[in-house]
């Protein structure tokens, strides 16, 4: 096994996933959406779609949800800003801080800093990391290691450990700094005869070489969602967390687990971490944390990790990072109700109730000739349209499959997440066992549709 390079990861690619969020403007006469209501939305028409993506995957609560509206209302009424810069503060973020190092219980973690989104939350892990090295005097010990379509964000540095090339060309990313490692798809990936338990410690055995490649003493951290969401939803294949996590162990390489799609509930437990045995150095919350309802991220930290930065003999000084809205009163009181309505309504409970459901229901489609292959759990789930149900014979982009179906999907009133020839669903955590039959049998019909289109 050669170790990976950083271009070698993206070869048998798929896709190129259009990552775009729009420009103001109607010159490309976009859906727009006015108003919602539990697992639908409408748009100015008064068309009404079932929400199948949850917004963006971080909407789990739906549309209307009183008690978020009321939290919001309450702090803005009572304080709606101030800042938590130089040792001042608000009570919102530190109650939020509270509850949330006590909702994650797959590793200890000691403290929580606010961002406003997933992607600053990630830029501030790369920081973190760097301040932590430094502090323990090795300055060199800098590289990040993610994977081939893993998606972190969009800001400079949460871009480049994106393993998306969409994400990169024409940007000059990823930054020098970030390498990626194999993507742990077992259906795309796996040679032939090989099983997943061996599948996955040939990516481990690849991780490891390409550490000793560059020099583990180079290398700071290691960054992975439990399953990969923007990327196709990919589950890791058996065995693969396990194997992973002890070679950064090994190495003295610090584990940061994105848990933006993953966390509270959306894999049927918790954490994705609880799902996979992961235990991360550092985790890295947004979406769900406030139900969308309000931007806020957040970057949890072990206590190992918060002692070295917070040691007073590391000479390197307050960790000098925040942002205006870092902790903002209103986003973290919304937050904190959500967690509450997670805790009061048992969420999981929820989650477990409809989602064999869900998966069951939909994985019945596995036999249409135009899917390769539909994956998914708890309540995220991914069709990759493939020829012949082959992973290597891949339709002819021009013919936009993919697209055709996110289309019909939305005739049918329903929003799905297109990228290439992957669709990707994400539903609400409040959908009723009726609303699931919906949307089952809307994505049948618009998979007939899509495979009566391939068929001309
Ligand atoms: N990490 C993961 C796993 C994500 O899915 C996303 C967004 O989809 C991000 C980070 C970036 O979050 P944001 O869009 O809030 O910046």
């Amino acid at each position: 096994n050669v170790a990976v390079a950083n271009d070698d990861v993206y070869k048998g690619h798929d896709m190129l996933a259009p990552f775009t969020a729009g420009w103001q403007t109607t010159d490309s006469n976009p859906l727009v959406i006015e108003k919602s209501e539990g697992s639908y939305v409408y748009d100015v028409n008064g068309k009404k779609y079932l929400d199948a993506l949850a917004g963006l995957w971080c909407n789990p609560l739906g549309g209307n949800e009183a008690r978020l509206v009321a939290a919001a209302t309450k702090q803005l009424n009572t304080l709606p800003f101030y800042h938590s810069f130089w040792n001042r503060t608000t009570k919102p973020p530190l109650d939020l801080a509270r509850e949330l190092l006590g909702m994650f219980t797959a590793n200890k973690m000691a403290k929580a800093f606010f961002t406003n989104s997933g992607s600053d939350a990630n830029d501030t892990q790369v920081k973190l990391v760097w301040y932590y090295n430094n502090a323990l005097g090795r300055p060199n010990k800098k590289k990040i290691i993610a994977r081939a379509k893993s998606y972190h964000g969009s800001t400079l540095v949460s871009a480049s450990l994106s393993g998306l090339p969409a994400l990169h060309q024409k940007f000059d990313l990823p930054t020098p700094f970030v390498l990626h490692t194999d993507c742990p798809h077992y259906w795309r990936f796996h040679l032939p005869g090989e099983t997943e338990e061996e599948f996955a410690t040939r990516l481990a055995t690849n991780l490891e070489n390409l550490i000793l490649k560059e020099e583990p003493e180079t290398i700071a951290a290691f960054i992975a969602e439990p399953v990969m969401g923007a990327g196709g939803v990919i589950l890791p294949p058996k065995t693969y967390f396990e194997k992973v996590q002890a070679i950064v162990k090994k190495y003295d390489i610090l584990f940061i687990a994105d848990e933006v799609i993953c966390g509270f509930g959306r894999l049927g437990t918790m954490f994705g971490c609880d799902k996979y045995n992961i235990k991360p150095d550092l985790v890295t919350i947004a979406k769900a944390l406030s139900s969308a309802y309000m931007p806020i991220g957040a970057v949890l930290v072990s206590p190992e990790v918060a002692d070295v930065i917070n040691s007073q003999s590391n000479k390197l000084g307050t960790f000098s990072h925040g942002f205006t809205y870092s902790g903002h009163p209103v986003a973290c009181a919304v937050a904190l109700e959500t967690l509450k309505i997670y805790q009061e309504r048992n969420i999981l409970e929820q989650v477990n109730s409809i989602s064999p459901m869900f998966q069951e229901g939909l994985k019945a489609f596995s036999s249409s000739p135009i899917i390769g292959e539909i994956r998914g759990t708890g309540l995220i789930l991914g069709t990759e349209f493939t020829d012949n149900k082959s992973p290597h014979e891949l339709f002819p982009p021009e013919w936009g499959v993919g697209a055709y179906f996110g289309a019909q999907c939305e005739k049918h009133g329903m929003l799905v997440r297109v990228a290439g020839d992957n669709i990707m669903m994400s539903p609400p955590f409040i959908m009723t066992p009726n609303e699931v039959d919906e949307l089952i049998s809307k994505y049948g019909k618009a998979l007939k549709d899509t495979e009566a289109k391939v068929e001309e």
